[in-house]
C-alpha cells in the first residue's frame, strides 16, 4: 500500500500544525510521499506566505524596500524551526537568498520559496528526504507540465525507499528556471506524485472533513459527501463549490486512483472519497442527490426569429460570443428561439455591442435580456434514468414560490440546472436540501 499525502496551507501553518501533520505520518507507514503547501494562515487575520512572497517581490520589481517583508517570512519559518526543536539553517538560506534577490529576480522563483522553505523543515521534522520540485517536475518549452520526465523523476525519487516530502507549486523549465502553477497549485503536484508512483490513494488533508452536500454559509450543517464521482465533482465545482484545484483531478482520474479529502484538525473523520465510479455496497445509497452547488449573477439572451434555421443563426451567435471570448453556460432550445445564459460579469459592458452584432449577423425578429438570474444546480449519479426526478425537483421549488426561469438537464442525467432570480437564490438551495439531502 502506497499513500500520497498533500497538506495544504493552513495544515502547516505553524508549529502546532506540523505536529498534527506527524501524528498523521505515523499513524500509517504507507503515507510515503508527502506534498506540502507553504505555509498559510494561522488565524484569520493572519497572512499566507505565498501572498506575502508576491507582495515581496511587487516591492523589489518597482525598487521599493521589501526587506521587512522578507524578514517576516523568514521569522515564521525560524518559529517554526525552534518550535519543533529542529536544526535547519534558516538564517543562512534566508541571506544567500537576498543576496540572489535582483530586479530580475522572476516572481516564480521568489514566490516558489514559500513552498520549498516548508518543505525543507516538513522533511526534517518527518525525517524523510526532502526533494526539490525544481529536480521532479518539469515543463517543456510550451510552458506546459511535461508528464512523462516528471513521472520518471518522481518514481525515482520515491523509489530510494525512504519517505520523501516534495514542495508543491512548482517545477522548473527546461532552461532550469523556476515556474509556478496557478494559485492553489500544490493539489497538483499532489495528484502528480501520485500519477507518478501509481498511489492507491492520494489523500488531499486541508481544513474540512471533505466536500459538503451544499454551501454551509447557506445551509445549516450540511452533510458532508462520503463518496462522489469525478463526474459529480466536476458539475458541482463548475456551479462553483470550490474544493480542489481543477487541474489536480486529471491525472489521478487517469489512473483511476481515489482521491480522500481529509481534514488535518480532525483526521478522525473520513472525509470524501472521490472515485471514478461507485459500487452498489457504497455508502449514501439512500440518498438521492449527492450536492447541490449553484452561483449567482447571470444573464439570459432570447433569441426569436421566424422559420428561422436553428443550425445556421445558433452557430452564428455563437461565433459571436466566442469571439469575444465568452462562454455560454446553457442553451435552452425551441423552434423560433433559444436562449443562452451567460455569465454578467464576463459579459460586462459588452452587451450592447454583442447585440449590435448578433442584429446585423442574424436579423432575429427580437432579442430580449434578462439579468439577475442564479443558476443552482442539483447533481447526483442517482438522478440518471429514474422517473419523475426534475418533476420533484420543480414541484419542490413551485410550492416554495420560487419561479424557475430556465432548465437544463445534462445530456447524462447527472444533473438538473435552474436559472431563478437572484434574490431567490438561497431559498431554492435551501429548499432543495431540505427536500432532497436530508
Ligand atoms: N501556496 C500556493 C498558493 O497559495 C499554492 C498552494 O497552496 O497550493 O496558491
Amino acid at each position: 500500500m502506497l499513500k500520497v499525502a498533500k497538506f495544504g496551507g493552513s495544515s502547516v501553518a505553524g508549529a502546532d500544525q506540523f505536529k498534527k501533520v506527524k501524528a498523521i505520518i505515523q499513524e500509517d507507514p504507507a503515507r510515503r510521499i508527502v506534498i506540502v503547501s507553504a505555509a498559510g494562515k494561522r488565524s484569520s487575520s493572519d497572512h499566507k506566505l505565498t501572498d506575502l512572497l508576491y507582495l515581496c517581490h511587487a516591492h523589489l520589481t518597482y525598487g521599493v524596500p521589501g526587506d521587512n517583508i522578507l524578514q517576516l517570512i523568514q521569522d515564521r519559518f525560524a518559529e517554526i524551526r525552534s518550535d519543533l526543536g529542529l536544526q535547519y539553517d534558516v538564517e543562512s538560506d534566508f541571506a544567500a537568498l537576498r543576496s540572489r534577490l535582483s530586479r530580475d529576480t522572476t516572481a516564480d522563483e521568489l514566490v516558489s520559496r514559500g513552498e520549498y522553505f516548508t518543505a525543507r523543515l516538513m522533511a526534517e521534522y518527518l525525517d524523510y528526504d526532502f526533494v526539490d520540485a525544481a529536480d521532479c517536475v518539469f515543463f517543456g518549452f510550451d510552458g506546459q507540465l511535461d508528464l512523462e520526465k516528471t513521472y520518471a523523476a518522481i518514481k525515482e525519487a520515491a523509489a530510494k525507499g525512504r519517505g520523501i516530502v516534495i514542495p508543491g507549486f512548482y517545477g522548473s523549465l527546461p532552461s532550469g528556471k523556476i515556474r509556478v502553477m496557478s494559485r492553489g497549485g500544490s493539489d497538483i503536484s499532489g495528484a502528480l506524485a501520485a500519477a507518478a508512483v501509481d498511489a492507491d490513494v492520494y489523500e488531499n488533508w486541508t481544513d474540512v472533513s471533505g466536500i459538503l452536500m451544499a454551501d454551509p454559509r447557506i445551509v445549516k450543517d450540511p452533510a458532508p459527501i462520503e463518496y462522489i464521482t469525478y463526474s459529480e465533482l466536476r458539475e458541482l465545482a463548475f456551479m462553483g463549490a470550490s474544493v480542489l484545484h481543477e487541474d489536480s483531478v486529471q491525472p489521478v482520474k487517469d489512473k483511476g486512483i481515489p482521491l480522500n479529502i481529509r481534514n488535518t484538525n480532525r483526521p478522525q473523520d473520513a472525509g470524501t472519497m472521490i472515485v471514478e465510479k461507485i459500487s452498489k455496497k457504497s455508502a449514501n445509497q439512500d440518498r438521492f442527490i449527492t450536492g447541490i452547488a449553484g452561483r449567482r449573477n447571470f444573464t439570459i439572451l432570447t433569441l426569436r426569429k421566424r422559420n428561422m434555421n436553428l443550425n445556421v443563426t445558433l452557430s452564428q451567435v455563437l461565433k459571436i460570443l466566442e469571439r469575444s471570448h465568452i462562454t455560454a453556460e446553457h442553451i435552452t432550445l425551441g423552434l423560433d428561439s433559444f436562449a443562452l445564459v451567460v455569465s454578467s460579469a464576463v459579459l460586462g459592458d459588452r452587451l450592447y455591442e454583442i447585440i449590435g452584432e448578433v442584429q446585423n449577423v442574424c436579423a432575429p425578429d427580437d432579442i430580449q435580456v434578462q439579468d439577475q438570474v442564479a443558476l443552482v444546480a442539483v447533481v447526483g449519479r442517482k438522478m440518471t434514468y429514474r422517473p419523475g426526478t426534475s418533476g420533484k425537483i420543480f414541484r419542490a421549488l413551485g410550492d416554495a414560490g420560487i419561479n424557475i426561469r430556465t432548465i437544463n438537464q445534462a445530456a447524462d442525467e447527472i444533473s438538473i440546472t435552474v436559472g431563478v432570480d437572484n434574490n431567490d437564490f438561497e431559498a431554492a438551495i435551501r429548499v432543495l436540501y431540505e427536500g432532497f439531502a436530508g
